[in-house]
């Protein structure tokens, strides 16, 4: 159970390119989902092909000559497909719901080669050529380069870059991973790992589509009110079987995808916003693997919400110097969030009711939710700090943020 942590650097890229890196991007999901077609069998898990070089020998000749792409990008896209699958597979193993990895997000995995890093820009591998585009940073931040290339202890690996059509952005997902003296890799990714750190926790779901551990609602009324409206008037339009009908259906189904990504950007920008007044150094999510299992009121239009909102507050913390990171769920509605409990029932929950059987603090059960996030994010830096060579501290320096204070490995500080 690794903790990840994402650090996405905006680049400026010259309109003229805009084009190479859709048509990479293109081609490289074209790869992915060739690979995943290979790869996965409907049968038995026992058929599909988890290993790298075997699908890499079937695959790669073919590939390359269906596509403009480069050795190493065509490479990184059947691993990203032989992971998924594995990961896939894993899942179907435990008796949980599966089906063969599909890729459809715009997203290109960069290696060693097919991206340079320079001090202040980073050279891409496209179908058209290389091209350069700019690192857009705050003025007084040290630039990837400085941060990644130049450090001894973090090794850059594989990165992704990633495309935001509401704002036509390009964003460019650095994975490092920490290593010790020895060069060897410690488990956890991202920047800034013995530095003290403030947490903001935020639980998704039905009730609220987002709680923080600051106690900060963001209720899924509105949200489910419009899907429903958005709903009754299409019901009404597939009545009538004009093709001015037909018309104006299409023209709501723009509408409604116009209003969605609008509320969730608003929604974005008021929890990196809370991060920020807060003072938080990262904002932490639950993995959204299995969400449909773990929330089994949520509709497609839900989980919907839940990715994007993920998304576009990756996009947007760091612009405020905020990282993102993504933790492992284990009972997070079930556990008992006060101080020294943790004490973990189903029937703790009752609805948004969360009531503890042991210690019988009573909460918000989406509140609880979020303060188990952040601090499940804690308790697996203390101890991958703990376990960790470079470190000397056995007390990993992290805060939660909740409502009128902070929890630490401690426990509760008033403000
Ligand atoms: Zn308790």
């Amino acid at each position: 159970m690794e903790v990840r942590r994402t650090a996405p650097v905006k680049l400026v890229v010259p309109d003229e390119y805009h084009d190479d890196l859709h048509k990479t991007a293109d081609q490289f999901l074209h790869c992915a989902n060739e690979a995943s077609d290979y790869c996965w069998d409907n049968i038995s898990h026992e058929d599909c092909v988890i290993s790298n070089s075997k699908a890499r020998n079937a695959l790669y000749d073919r590939l390359r000559e269906e596509t403009d792409l480069t050795a190493n990008l065509v490479q990184e896209a059947i691993r990203r497909a032989v992971h998924a699958v594995d990961s896939g597979v894993d899942r179907w193993k435990n008796g949980k719901r599966t089906n063969k990895p599909e890729f459809t997000s715009w997203s290109i995995v960069y290696d060693k080669r097919s991206a340079t890093f320079y001090r202040n820009n980073i050279s891409l591998s496209t179908v058209n050529g290389r091209i350069e585009c700019d690192f857009e940073l705050p003025a007084d931040s040290p630039t990837p380069y400085e941060q990644y290339v130049l450090s001894d202890d973090y090794e850059f690996r594989t990165s992704t870059l990633q495309y935001d059509q509401a704002s036509d952005e390009f964003y460019f997902h650095i994975t490092t991973r920490k290593i010790d003296d020895e060069g060897e890799a410690v488990d956890v990714a991202g920047s800034d790992d013995t530095g003290h750190q403030t947490v903001l926790g935020i639980d998704l779901g039905v009730n609220s589509l987002a709680v923080s551990s600051t106690g900060t609602f963001w209720s899924g009324d509105e949200y489910d009110h419009w899907i429903q409206e958005f709903e009754n008037r299409r019901a009404e339009m597939q009545q009538r079987r004009t093709q001015s009908a037909h018309n104006a259906l299409l023209r709501l189904g723009n509408r409604e995808r116009a209003w969605r990504k609008q509320y969730i950007h608003t929604v974005a920008n008021e929890i990196v916003d809370e991060a920020a007044t807060h003072e938080c150094d990262v904002i932490v999510f639950e993995e959204l693997t299995d969400i449909r299992d773990r929330l089994p009121h949520a509709d497609w239009h839900h989980v919907w919400a839940f990715r994007r909102l993920l998304e576009y507050v990756e996009y947007k913390a760091p612009e405020q110097g905020i990282a993102v990171a993504q933790v492992d769920p284990d009972h997070t509605s079930h556990r008992c969030s006060h101080t020294d409990c943790g004490f973990t029932h189903e029937d703790n929950r009752d609805g948004e009711q969360f009531m503890c059987l042991k210690c019988g603090y009573e909460i918000n059960a989406d509140y609880n939710g979020a303060k188990n996030v952040a601090l499940r994010y804690l308790r697996k830096r203390q101890h991958s700090l703990r376990s960790s060579p470079t470190s000397g501290s056995a007390d990993a320096p992290v805060d939660v943020r909740i409502n009128g204070g902070t929890l630490n490995g401690d426990g509760y500080q008033a403000v």
